[in-house]
Parts: C-alpha cells; structure tokens; sequence
C-alpha cells in the first residue's frame, strides 16, 4: 500500500524566539524586527547597566538605528561613536516599551512617567540621561 507523501506541510517551521510582534497598525517596516542589542538581562529589555524594576526601555540610536538597553550598552558593543537624535526628529519612533514593545516616539516618550500602552513605569532617572540620547 502506498501512502500519499504530503509531508511538505512541516516546512517552514518559524520560530518567533526573539519575542517578534506584529502590530496593527504601525507603519512597520517589512523585515524589521525589534530586535535589542547589548547586554540585555531579560525579555524587558534590562541590561547588566540598568536593571531596576523601572528599567524596561531601549532606546533605539539614531546612528544605527537599532535598539539598546542603555547608552553603555551601546557604547561597549556597537563598534562606533553614538549620535544624538536631532531637535527636529522627536517624532521617530525610537523608544521600545520592553513590557508590551509598545514604540514611542521621542515626544511622547519625553512626556511620560509610564507606558501609555499598558501602564509600566518609566524610571525618571533616565531623565538624567537624556542628553545622552536627545538633542535637547
Ligand atoms: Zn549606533
Ligand atoms: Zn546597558
Ligand atoms: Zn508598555
């Protein structure tokens, strides 16, 4: 007896390991994960820097345009100098709410004391670091 071979249906097996989320309605770029680089601690994005209950951003740089943690983070495992976002570019979505992936642009996340997704605390020491992100 010959059994039909329709085994092809186990290709392509995805695996989403990096906590990949679509979002609807975002204007996501095709193929863009939101991947976070440097030493990241947990799946909220805490670092070996920065890894208090409140620290559950990255930042995404303008140099590169990729997530970090934390300015450290960069500085150790990018390879290169970090750029500021300029003035003029507080509407990029460049803050990654490490709780929900929830993107914030730099205005709104400049203006917040949480998520405005689902609640988490933002720590206002980071405020102190701002420079290291913004042109302020
Ligand atoms: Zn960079
Ligand atoms: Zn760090
Ligand atoms: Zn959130």
């Amino acid at each position: 007896m010959t059994v039909p071979l329709d085994a092809q249906a186990s290709g392509g097996t995805a695996a989403f390991s990096d906590g990949r989320i679509e979002q609807a309605g975002e204007p996501t770029e095709p193929g863009r994960a939101l991947r976070v680089h440097g030493a990241v601690v947990d799946a909220q994005t805490r670092c070996i820097h920065y890894a208090s209950a409140l620290d559950v951003v990255a930042i995404r740089f303008a140099c590169c345009r990729e997530y970090y943690p934390c300015h450290a983070c960069h500085e150790q495992f990018a390879g290169h100098a970090a750029t500021v976002w300029p003035q003029d570019r507080r509407d990029e979505r460049a803050i990654l709410c490490g709780v929900c992936r929830h993107e914030l642009t730099i205005s709104e996340y400049r203006a917040a004391d949480e998520c405005p997704a689902c609640g988490a605390g933002f720590n206002p020491g980071c405020r102190l670091h701002a420079h290291l992100y913004f042109e302020l």
